[in-house]
């Protein structure tokens, strides 16, 4: 457990428990390939860690412990020539990492270096999300920073506790989407929050969005009043109807139904014959609101068959209280 963390951040799959004041400050990539860099609000901080840097990288076959050790050679080589560069030199260090290895983690390397500033990282293989995975968190060095970054490393996670589905977690948000759909857009702020996913291949959608300060964001208003003006013009030609639900013990509300268009006005046979091409005209939600953390959820689909249980099934991965 990592001192003061009262949150997770997850993205892409990959969970790590970081102090409050810690946020998401950039991302890149997608689930194959990608990074993360999260930042401290004290980046001034000369005892502690002050931010880290993810990255993950899909092998196509699994290297051996060789290969991740020849991996992390060549980083300490590039930590080396940077504080040639700067004129300083640099203390690396790498040994084994026992913590956490499984079968899971059939190759893991522990390394630190000391430059200007310092970092203390890992690499590993992890067999089950298939992905190289480097971590390094960063700050000035010594033993109380050591014995934080340790406490960071620690609690990183590369895949979910669940086959199937990614987790992701920030700003408060912690939820999980099926493997199958991909990060396709993110409006990352602390009021509000959307990802957008889409299924490769197909024209499946799936959004989930947060806002913070319900109260403020409701203003009084009743769920459905305030979901007709949000949707606004996006659900124009949808055709929805509106169920009274439950979410983790708050009223909800589902939506489902059917965007209209050309698609109705074909004949059976023109409708057969383009089938395979089947736009995704099924739209499925749930919204409710969590008084206990004043914040408000949708979860939304828009699929080529309805999918109320895959709403649901997200709907109760998405943790809006504690308890
Ligand atoms: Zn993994
Ligand atoms: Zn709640």
């Amino acid at each position: 457990m990592v001192e003061d963390a009262s949150q997770v951040i997850g993205w892409q799959g990959i969970s790590i428990s970081v102090p409050a004041d810690w946020s998401l400050t950039g991302f890149g990539g997608d689930a194959r390939s990608g990074s993360m860099r999260l930042d401290s609000a004290r980046a001034d901080s000369k005892t502690v860690p002050i931010g880290l840097e993810v990255r993950w990288l899909q092998q196509k076959k699994t290297p051996n412990a060789q290969q991740i050790g020849q991996r992390l050679k060549e980083l300490l080589a590039a930590v080396e020539k940077t504080a040639k560069r700067e004129k300083t030199t640099a203390e690396t260090w790498s040994g084994e990492c026992v913590e956490n290895v499984a079968q899971e983690r059939p190759a893991q390397l522990a390394f630190r270096w000391k430059a200007g500033s310092a970092a203390s990282g890992r690499i590993w293989y992890c067999a089950t999300c298939g992905r190289v995975v480097i971590v390094q968190v960063y700050g000035r060095g010594g033993p109380r920073f050591l014995e934080h970054a340790t406490q960071i490393l620690d609690s990183i996670g590369c895949h979910g506790t669940e086959i199937g589905w990614r987790s992701w977690a920030l700003y408060g948000l912690e939820t999980s989407a099926p493997a199958t759909y991909t990060l396709s857009g993110q409006q990352v702020m602390n009021i509000y929050l959307q990802l957008s996913f889409r299924q490769e291949k197909a024209e499946e959608t799936l959004s989930i969005e947060q806002w913070s300060l319900a109260n403020v964001q409701l203003k009084g208003q009743y769920l459905d009043e305030w979901f007709a003006v949000k949707a606004g013009s996006s659900l124009a030609n949808v055709d929805y109807e509106k169920i009274e639900d439950e979410v983790a013990g708050h009223s909800a509300l589902r939506m489902t139904g059917r965007r209209g268009g050309i698609i109705y006005w074909l004949s059976d046979g023109l409708r057969d014959l383009i089938r395979f091409r089947m736009p995704a005209t099924y739209y499925d939600a749930l919204l409710w609101e969590c008084p206990e953390s004043n914040k408000a959820y949708l979860v939304q689909t828009f699929s080529r068959s309805s999918q109320q249980a895959l709403v649901r099934d997200i709907a109760d991965r998405t943790r809006c209280h504690a308890g």
